[in-house]
């Protein structure tokens, strides 16, 4: 499909982190399958899959998490979370 958001555009199957705001949680799942614009980045979620992310933020906010990171799971039952120390991989190096 032709995405909406640059309208040049082609979406493609893949894969894309989802960034939520809930109140005081952020809460951020990797690996989601999404439709992706080539052009922009803009991600298109299918409502199924949708419904899966939302749920699986909504149980974050109950845990009261304030960051939470996880990779998407099919069975929102069985949320695989990542260990915090996954996080601080991407620290940038200051002093250079
Ligand atoms: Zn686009």
């Amino acid at each position: 499909m032709k995405c909406v958001i640059c309208k040049n555009g082609v979406t493609v199957k893949g894969k894309t982190t989802v960034t939520l705001n809930r109140g005081e949680s952020v809460i951020v799942i990797k690996d989601v399958p999404a439709r992706v614009c080539g052009n922009c980045g803009e991600y298109y979620l299918d409502d199924a899959t949708a419904d899966k992310v939302y749920h699986q933020a909504d149980e974050a906010v109950k845990r009261r998490a304030e960051v939470e990171i996880f990779r998407y799971a099919v069975d929102p039952r069985k949320p695989s979370v990542s260990q915090p120390s996954m996080v601080a991989e991407k620290k940038p190096t200051y002093g250079k």
